[in-house]
């Protein structure tokens, strides 16, 4: 038609991958299925943050090596001072930075992928109305990329929908106050190539340069390579007597990984890559997946039916996810890496069949669609309410002054 294409706003920070991976999978999708009748832009808000929150890129790249200086931080800004702190703080610049950005951008949608994003983008929104006498009102949509445990601040009741990934994560938004209208469950959104995954593992073992009749073994350790990704690799490859069995190792963005990998002398098949973008295609030609805790790894790994052995963990918002992969039968955990590489080897000799069965029942590839289509929904059904000048700008008082 020849109606304007409508414009999807989608705020993310760059703290940590998964955030931003989240929001690519989401654009992916809109413009796979709706193309040129929508218009999806990500942006990331760190820039338009005051100072210090404008470096917390740093911050959190330091915080969670130095885990309890982290759970702390975590914990506190959890609590209602931390949180009101904190938003104090975040006023100062980003509040009228967001304001003025939908103002120049005018979008028919802001999505947020991001646990801090909902309260100043929320009172940006509203000031923006009281400023404008606007009678449009730009719905607010959040999505949760955390699995189970995650930050207090996710979830606000003044959103149109929530999207949460899991059981644990809509308990938690219900503790919030969150109605079941708002709250809404299909998934994390994992990138669309995860729902199209070629059925032959032989076929694409031979396509990827692997050898095809091995026992497969895959490790990462997230975007950034973190963790006992070596250690682990090592001591698989000491227990893969005689080349029995070959092992994947992904390094994502950590090259001085992939170099210490590459001199090394190995008795198994060991394959070492860096950063790469046909994940999909990497999980789907493996048996099993030895991982981090993050929440994109194991929504994905479950999507292609890995079973999951878990080595490491950011603290508090990927902890919980370790019970959670136990509980549902899917994998185990464990961070000593002689113990993993015994758990792997258990489950080839037995197990492996039963625990992919689960994997692939709990995975929800069509998550990032479901998502999708309902925000479409949302802006198709968001009424032009009339603004209502007295409690608009009584209820702002509270919270954030308006200029
Ligand atoms: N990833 C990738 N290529 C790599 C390494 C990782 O595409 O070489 C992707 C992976 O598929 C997942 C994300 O990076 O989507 C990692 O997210 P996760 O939540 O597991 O951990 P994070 O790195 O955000 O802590």
């Amino acid at each position: 038609s020849a109606e304007a294409p409508m414009k999807v706003l989608i705020l993310y920070k760059t703290t940590g991958g998964g955030h931003k991976a989240s929001a690519q999978a989401l654009k992916d999708a809109f413009e796979l299925n709706y193309g040129r009748n929508l218009e999806v832009t990500m942006l990331d808000v760190l820039p338009l943050c005051a100072p210090p929150f404008n470096k917390s890129d740093m911050y959190y790249d330091f915080m969670v090596k130095h885990p309890f200086l982290w759970r702390g931080a975590f914990a506190w800004s959890s609590t209602k001072w931390g949180e009101r702190v904190g938003f104090a703080w975040y006023k100062v610049g980003l509040v009228d930075n967001l304001k003025k950005l939908f103002l120049q951008t005018s979008p028919d949608l802001v999505v947020s992928v991001h646990p801090l994003l909902q309260v100043p983008s929320l009172a940006a929104l509203k000031a923006l109305r009281v400023q404008q006498h606007e009678p449009r009102r730009i719905p607010f949509a959040t999505v949760v990329t955390d699995y189970t445990t995650c930050h207090a601040t996710w979830f606000d009741k003044g959103v149109d929908k929530c999207f949460v990934p899991t059981v644990e994560t809509r308990e938690f938004g219900e503790r919030r106050g969150l109605t079941s209208s708002q709250l809404v469950m299909h998934g994390l959104p994992i990138r669309p190539a995860f729902s199209m995954l070629s059925s032959n593992k032989s076929r694409l073992r031979q396509r990827l340069g692997i050898k095809r009749g091995l026992n497969t073994v895959l490790i990462v350790g997230g975007g950034d390579g973190m963790g006992p990704v070596e250690e682990t690799c090592v001591a698989l490859d000491n227990r893969f007597e005689g080349g029995e069995g070959q092992i994947i190792v992904i390094c994502g963005r950590n090259k001085k990984l992939v170099k210490s990998l590459q001199k090394r002398k190995w008795s198994s098949n060991v394959v070492v890559l860096g950063f790469v973008s046909n994940m999909h295609e990497w999980m789907s030609a493996s048996d099993c997946i030895i991982t981090k805790a993050g929440p994109g790894t194991i929504a994905e790994s479950l999507a292609c039916g890995l079973p999951i052995m878990l080595n490491n963990f950011i603290p508090c918002q990927e902890a919980g996810n370790i019970p959670w992969v136990i509980d549902n039968g899917v994998g185990d955990y464990s961070n000593e890496p002689d113990e993993v590489a015994s758990t792997v080897l258990a489950w080839f000799r037995g197990g492996l069949r039963k625990m992919r069965k689960k994997a692939l029942g709990l995975g929800r590839p069509e998550a990032t669609f479901q998502i999708v289509d309902d925000l479409v929904a949302l802006i198709k059904d968001t009424k032009w309410e009339p603004f209502k000048s007295g409690i608009m700008a009584k209820d702002l008082s509270s919270k954030f002054a308006v200029t």
